[in-house]
């Protein structure tokens, strides 16, 4: 069965063509710039369009959908409550689920008849207990503004998760794991006998560790503190805190970790205060979810960073579990999100 695996943008949609159960990859492409000033795309039925020209034979379509709220802890066939579900999570959501849906639209249009299935970012984590995934805010914020941790990288944490249960030959509900997805993005989830119990991201992507151009925690307080001085409306905060801060805000050079090691090799003060403090925060997680999961069977880096970078890898790893009996294995493990969604459909549609 020929699976397209759609993951589409604000202005972009990246496409994977799965045979499956075989897995293999039959095409791969992108098309860029929908929507933009003299772009030939206008929109994304249009972008669509030419990747269908040469994806035909399409029996089904998975899609990538960011948020799923609390109302999806799975992957779901597309259908009239789906679509209502995706745009009620607009809400906290609104530069991704209008994208992915636009997506869905012109997939309903050009394929009329093919089954379509969504794989949320946010559903693996929905395993998360309620006393990890509250914050300490007034609790209607949570009943009136669905105010919560909701976590992302869900299907990339679920995909490692799954791969190194067979690497290991243990099923995975008998595994505790912690996965560190690091690339642009990074988030650190801890998984115990198979289900997601506490994850770095919250309600955006914006906490936990700090990332290419994202800060992590911080104390809330210096948000209205650095407005008020820098005399900055919600939007400028906003882009500070997701665009200019991170290993690019603290060493004021780059958000790309090649760069960075490159600079402090050469003895680059604040490149390397960027790499030490980027691998001090996971360290701090990691910390945290040993406590939190008690016992663990292996820790998993995975994305950019975290599959390529043998010397980040080594500084989180330094001294980790010296006093463990039972020492946990450390694997690296190549995300592949987009298989991850076709197996999900496929699996869906099999039903
Ligand atoms: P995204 O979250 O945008 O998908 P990636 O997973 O590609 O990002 O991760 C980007 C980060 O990974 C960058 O900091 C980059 O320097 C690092 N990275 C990517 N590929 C390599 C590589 N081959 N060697 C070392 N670092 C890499």
């Amino acid at each position: 069965m020929k699976i397209l695996v759609i993951n589409s943008g604000s202005s972009s949609i990246k496409y994977k063509l799965f045979d499956m159960p075989s897995e293999l990859l039959v095409k791969k492409g992108v098309i860029e710039h929908i929507g933009e000033d003299g772009s030939k795309f206008k929109n994304h039925y249009s972008g669509l369009k030419i990747i269908l020209q040469e994806a035909e034979l399409v029996e089904a379509v998975g899609h990538r959908v960011v948020h799923g709220g609390e109302d999806f802890n799975k992957p779901a066939l597309v259908d009239s409550r789906v679509i209502k579900g995706i745009k009620k999570c607009a809400a906290i959501a609104p530069l991704h689920n209008p994208a992915n849906l636009s997506g869905i639209m012109a997939c309903q249009k050009l394929l009329p008849g093919v089954k379509q299935v969504v794989v949320f970012d946010t559903a693996f984590h929905q395993s998360i207990p309620e006393f990890a995934f509250i914050y300490g805010l007034p609790y209607d914020y949570y009943q009136k503004l669905r105010v919560r941790k909701y976590g992302f990288h869900g299907t990339s944490h679920e995909y490692v998760a799954e791969e190194a249960s067979r690497i290991l030959k243990k099923p995975l509900n008998k595994l505790n794991l912690i996965t560190c997805h690091l690339g642009n993005g990074c988030s650190i989830t801890a998984i115990k006998q198979g289900k997601s119990v506490d994850t770095s991201m919250g309600y955006t992507p914006l906490e936990g560790l700090v990332m290419g151009t994202r800060c992590g925690d911080v104390d809330p307080a210096l948000i209205t503190h650095i407005m008020h001085k820098k005399k900055l409306d919600t939007k400028q905060m906003d882009r500070i805190l997701n665009k200019e801060s991170g290993l690019k805000g603290i060493s004021g050079i780059s958000n790309d970790m090649r760069l960075l090691d490159e600079k402090a090799s050469v003895g680059n003060k604040r490149a390397k205060l960027a790499l030490d403090i980027f691998v001090y925060r996971i360290r701090k997680y990691i910390g945290a979810y040993l406590t939190v999961l008690g016992e663990l069977d292996a820790l998993i880096f995975t994305a950019g960073i975290g599959e390529n970078n043998a010397a980040i890898r080594e500084s989180v790893c330094q001294g980790l579990f010296t006093c463990f009996k039972k020492k946990p294995r450390i694997m690296v493990i190549p995300t592949n999100e987009e298989l991850m969604i076709a197996r999900q459909t496929y699996k869906l549609i099999k039903k």
